[in-house]
């Protein structure tokens, strides 16, 4: 399921989602802000954010410095033209996008 979850997410990147640091309720993973509407790249438009998300302070700032350098990252894809730098550049979201998912797991 890790691997499915994360090439959807990635897709919704590179569609020009912007990850939130959010959370869908059904899914648990994150919301993305997607023409002008918040969707899940799991379970789509019908996400819902989580109420009341209990994280421990330090994580949180981890997980939102993960969620800036995400989107940064998929900033420079969109422009990026070069085939060897544009794998380097996924790969680089993927493993962010599992280091997040990591967090989670806790
Ligand atoms: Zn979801």
């Amino acid at each position: 399921m890790g691997e499915e979850k994360l090439s959807k997410m990635t897709e919704m990147l590179l569609a020009g989602g912007k990850m939130l640091g959010v959370h869908c309720a059904t899914c648990m993973g994150p919301l993305f802000e997607y023409q002008g509407k918040i969707v899940c790249a799991v379970c789509g438009e019908k996400a819902k954010p989580a109420k009341a998300e209990v994280k421990a302070a330090p994580l949180k700032k981890v997980e939102e410095t993960l969620h800036a350098k995400i989107n940064s990252l998929a900033e420079q894809l969109a422009k990026e033209t070069d085939q060897a730098k544009t794998l380097e550049l996924l790969e680089s979201i993927k493993s962010t996008l599992e280091a997040l998912e990591k967090l989670k797991e806790r």
